[in-house]
């Protein structure tokens, strides 16, 4: 543990959730060049996340970041626990928790079909997780506001699926829509702190995630889906992300940045 009453580093920290990879890899490299120490998390074993950690510390060759891994399903409740013991033992602090960490259903079912296990297995991940994850982290950070007023803020990283119905997906979707709430709920809660509460809501973004449609959207892209006709980038996201970690978007608890190159835009 961080000892007790040891003068906080000055250097600020976010913990990124599923950081290792596409949307999460793409905000911690715009994080760590806003000068944040890191914590990135994944289910990965610390050497599969090198390659991660790697380019991460690419970017400071002067060995000015402090980005570290820590193995956690953010699914678990003793994983997550562990996970802010973790980020305490090594900087002491937490000023920015990105919960980035999901899963789209391993297959796409139809409503009428799909099973009630992915169902479970996406309401752990994507919506009770980072809910208990932001329960605790919010704890924490109010203790650390009393002793020293900073910027602080917690980040979902939603989705346009919480507002567009897919209905081979439906378990995605719900999952999505409950983050939507759960940002409301954390910031009319955590305002009064001083601890701001947003979601970014990205549209279609090239990862892994999205590699087994990509021919699919390709061709609605080609179309009218998008205004942007291009695939979003981790770097579209991590952008945003970056700017709200910053303190940039002030008197806005609770806000939505929709970054979808225009596929929610309502058009006639
Ligand atoms: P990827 O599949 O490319 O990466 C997922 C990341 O989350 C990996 O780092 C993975 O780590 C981690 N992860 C998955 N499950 C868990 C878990 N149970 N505990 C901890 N870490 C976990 O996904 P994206 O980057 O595309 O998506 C990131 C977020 O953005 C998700 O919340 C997704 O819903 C959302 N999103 C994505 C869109 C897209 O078009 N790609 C669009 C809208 C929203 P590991 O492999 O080590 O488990």
């Amino acid at each position: 543990m961080h000892p007790e009453g040891e003068a906080m580093s000055n250097t600020r920290v976010a913990l990124v959730t599923g950081g290792t990879r596409g949307i999460g890899l793409g905000i911690a490299k715009r994080l760590a060049s806003k000068g944040f120490n890191l914590m990135i998390t994944g289910r990965r074993s610390h050497d599969e996340a090198e390659l991660a950690l790697a380019q991460l510390r690419e970017q400071f060759s002067d060995g000015s970041l402090n980005v570290q891994y820590c193995q956690a399903d953010v699914a678990d409740a003793s994983h997550r626990e562990r996970l802010l013991a973790d980020v305490e033992a090594t900087f002491g602090r937490l000023d920015i928790l990105v919960n980035n960490a999901g899963i789209a259903p391993t297959i796409r079912a139809d409503i009428l079909e799909a099973s009630e296990e992915s169902f479970d297995e996406l309401i752990s991940t994507n919506l009770k997780g980072p809910y208990f994850l932001t329960q605790a982290a919010a704890n924490w950070m109010i203790r650390l506001q009393e002793q020293s007023k900073e910027h602080r803020c917690i980040i979902n990283v939603g989705s346009v699926s919480a507002t567009v119905a897919s209905v081979n997906r439906g378990d995605y979707c719900i999952t999505k829509a409950g983050i939507a709430m759960a940002t409301m709920l954390w910031a009319s809660r955590l305002t009064q702190y001083g601890i701001g509460v947003y979601e970014v809501r990205p549209g279609l973004i090239e990862t892994d995630m999205t590699k087994g449609v990509r021919n699919k959207y390709d061709n609605l892209i080609e179309g009218d889906l998008l205004l942007e006709k291009r695939w979003g980038t981790p770097d579209d996201i991590g952008i945003a992300v970056a700017m709200l970690a910053s303190g940039d978007l002030p008197y806005s608890p609770g806000a939505v940045l929709t970054i979808d190159g225009g596929l929610t835009l309502r058009r006639l």
